[in-house]
């Protein structure tokens, strides 16, 4: 195991009491599942992402492989620059099903280490095991990597240390295949040389802000009077300055509320055609609502989002006095909440999202549940119907 994965560890720290926190994180996760689908791409720069289209696509990259980034390609960014940089990489559509349930049978693998665990997003989650020994959770962490490598052939970088902030930072320190361990007296050792936008919410703006303050690295924000970080910040300030001194007392808990729901599309072009945003938005409600259905949830509010030629950003959204899953009920007010903007300029992107989720079921038998709800949406849409229109 030492072979496969690098591990910093500088001395061994009894009095771990509160437990050890590990935030695993898969290594380029969608475009490793394509590898392991089609092995013929290892080593090559693989692109997961929208259509590039020789360059003329709109979309973004979602992930890449560690060769891609060698050319310089990253998530986020637009799928027609990373064509520009590597035009012979290999583009592929996103396949969310696939990583959905690949995501599934790893969180199971990771929730059966953890004494408890917290699933952060498809391919991260924070694990708290219960161990005074530092060498004991070394070893949860590297039986973690042998059991997602041998059942699933995908890497994983781990970061470990005495609270989450940690955790998550030393995540990042080696990837991919990583075990980065940090103990609790080495945090200030660990946290200092590092810029202060490594922190968690410190984004740019933040960080210009602090830069003309005089702080560039976490030491330089620790050392920092807090009061004069609160005089400019706010409460966040003083989050801020806790963090720099790696204080972080948030708990590894699960998060079962999903809080929204939504879809988006780009348009091949922009466009200010009402036949074609109108078609748009019923293939989004439908696309939304069925995500809504699979997993298991009713809603109350419906938002749309345009975003135009210039980029200007809008969003509307509208509530309905009770919790629903009427498809109909979506493509109205959605199409209801959009005739603001048509007409107006052209249209980049559109999107719609449901929130204000409520279970569908307790999970006795999901489907006739959702079935009923469906109905009863339906019958008390009518009069809604007709309040909106
Ligand atoms: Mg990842």
């Amino acid at each position: 195991m030492a072979k496969r994965c690098a591990i910093s560890r500088r001395n061994k720290t009894p009095g771990m009491d509160q437990g050890t926190i590990l935030l695993v994180d898969m290594d380029g996760f969608f475009s490793s599942i394509e590898v392991v689908r089609h092995p013929e791409l290892a080593g090559l720069p693989v692109v997961v992402g929208a259509d590039p289209k020789g360059g003329a696509g709109r979309g973004v990259v979602s992930t890449c492989s560690y060769e891609a980034r060698e050319y310089g390609i990253h998530s986020g960014m637009p799928i027609s620059r990373a064509y520009r940089l590597c035009p012979d990489a290999r583009f592929l559509p996103v396949d969310m099903a696939l990583y959905q349930a690949v995501s599934g049978r790893i969180m199971k693998i990771l929730a059966s280490y953890a004494d408890t665990f917290q699933r952060v997003s498809i391919d991260e989650a924070f694990i708290r095991v219960k161990t005074d020994d530092p060498e004991d959770a070394i070893e949860t962490a590297q039986d973690i990597k042998k059991e997602i490598l041998a059942k699933e052939r995908l890497t994983c970088s781990i970061g470990m240390g005495p609270n989450k902030l940690v955790a998550k930072i030393a995540s990042d320190v080696r990837k991919p295949d990583g075990l980065t361990v940090v103990a609790p007296d080495e945090v200030y050792e660990f946290l200092d040389p590092m810029p202060a936008k490594k922190i968690p919410g410190i984004g740019k703006k933040t960080g210009q802000v602090l830069k003309s303050m005089g702080i560039e690295t976490i030491r330089d924000l620790r050392e920092c009077d807090a009061r004069k970080l609160v005089l400019r910040f706010g409460k966040w300030g003083y989050r801020m300055h806790d963090l720099a001194c790696g204080i972080d007392r948030s708990e590894v808990k699960e998060d079962h509320t999903v809080k929204s729901i939504g879809r988006e599309l780009t348009f091949e072009e922009d466009t200010s055609d009402p036949g074609l945003i109108y078609d748009s938005i019923d293939a989004l409600a439908d696309a939304t609502h069925r995500a809504l259905s699979n997993a298991g949830y009713l809603f109350r509010t419906v938002s749309v989002k345009v975003r135009f030629e210039d980029f200007d950003t809008r969003t509307r959204s509208r509530s309905i006095g009770f919790p629903s899953s009427d498809p109909e009920l979506v493509k109205n007010i959605s199409k209801n909440l959009i005739s603001e903007f048509t007409g107006v300029a052209k249209i980049r992107l559109i999107g719609i999202r449901l929130s204000n989720l409520r279970m569908a079921d307790n999970g006795s038998s999901g489907a006739t549940h959702r079935c009923h709800a469906s109905r009863a949406g339906i019958t008390r849409q009518t009069s809604i119907y007709e309040f909106i229109l």
